[in-house]
């Protein structure tokens, strides 16, 4: 099923992308939600969106110029809150769509946020350090007039870091004329970063990965594992699962893809990784050439931890999972989405999978406004009371309604960040 949505007239048709995705994720949740539809259109438009130029003066001595982005898709519920991705194929209706996802997301798990999220289209590994660091501050100076501690709260995403985020930090202290811990997330722990920040969104897929697995019958110790994206979020529920016991039989990334039967020494290849910076080369696995055989793999858990569509109607018939845990945000097409539904996979949404990356960056946001720092033991188990909650009440709802997970999860967020919008009223 895929609908005609109308395109804004700064995207085309062949643009809307990620974004198409989105929107008809919403035309599927609109039927659920009384009356509070007649606020629907809300969220097919983003708020406010920003398109900076970020030139900065290169080693050689060349000056290069990137296109950044700021998209705050929703603040009704609070100030935007999404990640900043570096990544030489960031367009606006990828960024348009991960900030609407954000909305979806902190509404969903209840955080007290909108949703935001940026980018910068390029390829951080052709840029020196230096050049890179000359990028990151020339972005946040040209973003500075709309993020801020209370109005907008950027994060790590696909190759940015606790590095990139000390950067953001900074250059937004400079700017205002006084230090300000609380403008991003994700930040090292010198500098207000939370503890257990970097493991965040890998332990809550982990968490509700089990609580998925426990609804489906399946036992963590031995359950085969596959993961694509072996970075920050994949490389992390990974090693969570195979430490308690589930044999990680598959990894890709964007090199490679390396599988053992009998399941991957997790710990020995992140070292690899860290050193190498791929799977590729890697000792203790074989190497497959073919990489849409990943999808064929035979395996319980299916983690897609790297980008959008990735599961389309070209592989998901393919797939052998029972669950599909999403840790990438938008990895599942509506297409594809209906397919694994027909037959019977237990699909766990984005939106819910991978939230806890922002639920621990809540934590981190409330401890630099006060000062006060908790125990990595606190954290985790927040994390996982949050996680588990948040779960539970969308699988009952997905019952009670007869619905996927996702639209469950839609459900329960559009409902919240609707319902915020009725009661502030519309200004002026
Ligand atoms: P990362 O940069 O740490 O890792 C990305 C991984 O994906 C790398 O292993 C890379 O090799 C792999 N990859 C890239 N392109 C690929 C391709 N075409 N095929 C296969 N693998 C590919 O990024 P991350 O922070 O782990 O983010 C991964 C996903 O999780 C993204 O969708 C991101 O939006 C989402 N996410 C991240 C966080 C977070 O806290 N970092 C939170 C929520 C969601």
């Amino acid at each position: 099923m895929s609908t005609q949505h109308e395109v804004p007239s700064y995207l085309t048709q062949k643009e809307i992308g990620p974004w198409g995705v989105y929107l008809e994720q919403i035309d599927r949740v609109t039927p659920y939600l009384g009356s509070l539809a007649r606020w629907v259109e809300t969220l097919k438009r983003p708020k406010r969106i920003l398109v900076v130029d970020v030139p900065i003066e290169r080693d050689d001595g060349s000056i290069a110029h990137f296109e950044g982005y700021r998209v705050q898709h929703n603040t009704s519920r609070g100030p935007g809150k999404g990640g900043v991705r570096f990544h030489q194929d960031v367009t606006l209706s990828e960024v348009m769509a991960l900030s609407a996802w954000m909305t979806v997301k902190n509404a969903a798990v209840n955080v007290p946020y909108g949703g935001a999220k940026g980018g910068v289209r390029l390829d951080p590994k052709t840029l020196s350090t230096g050049e890179l660091q000359r990028v990151t501050r020339r972005y946040t100076s040209e973003i500075n007039i709309i993020i801020g501690p209370n109005k907008d709260i950027p994060a790590p995403d696909v190759n940015t870091n606790e590095q990139i985020m000390a950067w953001m930090m900074d250059t937004y202290s400079m700017n205002q004329g006084s230090t300000a811990s609380g403008v991003v997330t994700g930040k090292p722990i010198s500098l207000g970063g939370s503890l257990g920040r970097r493991e965040a969104t890998g332990r809550g897929v982990y968490v509700v990965g089990c609580e998925a697995a426990a609804k489906r019958g399946i036992d963590i110790k031995g359950a085969r594992v596959a993961v694509q994206g072996f970075g920050n979020v994949g490389g992390i529920a990974a090693r969570l699962f195979a430490e308690a016991g589930a044999k990680v039989v598959a990894v890709q990334d964007h090199i490679s893809t390396v599988v053992a039967d009998s399941g991957l020494d997790v710990v020995a290849l992140q070292a690899h990784v860290a050193q190498h910076g791929s799977v590729a080369g890697f000792g203790g696995g074989d190497i497959v050439n073919d990489r849409s055989r990943f999808w064929e793999v035979d395996c319980d858990i299916l983690i897609p931890a790297a980008l959008e569509q990735q599961i389309t109607e070209a592989n998901a018939n393919k797939i052998r999972a029972k669950i599909i845990l999403e840790g990438a945000n938008g990895p599942t097409t509506p297409a594809a989405d209906d397919i694994l539904h027909d037959k019977g996979v237990l699909v766990v949404p984005d939106v819910i999978a991978n939230a806890g990356g922002v639920t621990v960056s809540y934590f981190e946001w409330v401890q630099d406004f006060s000062s006060f720092f908790w125990t990595e033991d606190e954290i985790n188990q927040r994390l996982t009371r949050i996680m588990r909650e948040a779960f539970g009440a969308v699988w009952t709802l997905a019952q009670e309604k007869n619905v996927s997970l996702r639209t469950a999860a839609f459900i329960v967020a559009c409902t919240r960040v609707l319902q915020a919008r009725e009661m502030r009223g519309l200004y002026p």
